[in-house]
């Protein structure tokens, strides 16, 4: 039998922790090789224990601990460079997880991506790295998880276009009127998932989904008019794809995120779990549009693939500077559209070139959209 080395990147937050689970599922098939957290080392320590896993990084400070391996600004790079893995899962959030990706593909290791930043940033990029190590790219995203199971198993000329679904967040039914008042901590309520902070607001403002949008655009390479968006509140159809003869394929499980990391990890293979279990006889599935003056975020996605160069990567960045400073109460919550729509009016038709670019232009964007954060202060 052969066993799958594996290192968790963002091993102590909500990916890395189901991952671990998922882990224990597969049993000795699988063996962590090296496990990464930002800032908390008991969790890590607790894991690696557990586990028994012999490399251990922390990104936001130096430690000075014997079982922890590397440590300080370099250390998730170190950890990669200087681990031999197959895969590496990589569930770090935002933008400082597209540099672990290229780490690891340039390596030749598999790819489980739960970061969409790394897609949405620098999509054309990494796709041809990957292609020249012969490194796989395995979305671990809900959506993109249950599209690429679906497109796996059809021509891709038989492919009409696919159905992206969305919780819709805690605001798809609030009136508009109420919108300008919403609070953090109403932003916070998710219905079903249960994840990050940054995630949950995104969700709230279906910016998320606006990434997701802008990730399937390059991962599977549609156009925009080959994707929608579909407001879909339980949450148990991840997505769909819908075959030029008019019929609809969906990938249906009770909500659990353990399901996409596991079928990524055994790709191209199932195997047996005990998670996502649901009785089609309890269900209610229900599909709705989005409402674009409700989610104007989400419109402005589909514009950023269309203006194409590097107006995804602007929007992604534009996003966390507003979705930061909602949540430091600078803006409100309706501000954080406004504050991408503004800095998308800016010019970012460029072509990147290598990774060093992006990782300039998006900081160009940063500075850009504090600016326009600034403006919306002024107005508060
Ligand atoms: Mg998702």
């Amino acid at each position: 039998m052969t066993i799958k080395r594996v290192i968790i990147l963002g091993a102590t937050g909500s990916i890395g922790l189901n991952s671990f689970d998922v882990i224990k599922n597969l049993g000795s098939s699988f063996q962590i090789v090296g496990a990464a957290c930002h800032a908390n080392v008991d969790e890590l320590l607790r894991l690696a224990e557990e586990f028994q896993v012999p490399n251990l990084a922390v990104s936001s400070k130096r430690v000075d601990n014997g079982r922890i391996t590397f440590s300080g600004p370099n250390a998730i790079q170190s950890l990669i460079m200087e681990t031999e893995a197959d895969i590496v899962i990589n569930g770090i959030a935002g933008s400082p997880g597209l540099m672990p990706s290229v780490w690891s593909l340039q390596r030749g290791f598999d790819l489980a991506l739960a970061n969409k930043e790394t897609i949405v940033m620098a999509g054309p990029l990494i796709r041809s790295l990957a292609a020249r190590t012969g490194a796989q790219i395995l979305p671990v995203d809900s959506e993109h998880s249950a599209i690429f199971q679906l497109l796996r198993r059809e021509k891709p000329d038989e492919i009409e276009k696919v159905v992206i679904t969305a919780s819709g967040g805690p605001f798809r039914n609030t009136p508009l009127s109420e919108f300008p008042a919403l609070t953090l901590e109403d932003a916070l309520q998710h219905p079903t998932w249960d994840m990050g902070s940054k995630i949950t607001i995104d969700s709230a403002t279906m910016g998320n989904k606006g990434l997701e949008v802008i990730e399937a655009h390059h991962l599977f390479d549609l156009d925009t008019e080959q994707i929608q968006v579909l407001i879909h509140p339980q949450s148990c159809v991840h997505s769909l794809i819908k075959t030029v003869e008019g019929s609809y394929y969906a990938q249906i499980s009770h909500p659990d995120m353990r399901i996409p990391i596991q079928n990524a990890l055994t790709y191209p293979r199932l195997a047996a779990s005990p998670f996502g279990d649901l009785d089609l006889a309890d269900t209610d599935l229900s599909f709705q549009h989005p409402d674009p003056q409700r989610f104007p975020l989400l419109q402005s996605a589909f514009q950023a693939i269309r203006y194409g160069g590097a107006y995804p990567l602007a929007y992604n960045a534009a996003n966390e500077v507003a979705v930061k400073a909602f949540q430091e109460l600078k803006i409100r919550f309706v501000d954080i559209a406004a504050v991408v729509d503004a800095t998308l009016q800016k010019d970012w038709s460029v072509t990147f070139t290598d990774f060093s670019h992006i990782l300039e232009t998006h900081s160009r964007v940063w500075t850009q959209a504090e600016t326009e954060v600034l403006q919306y202060m002024e107005h508060n």
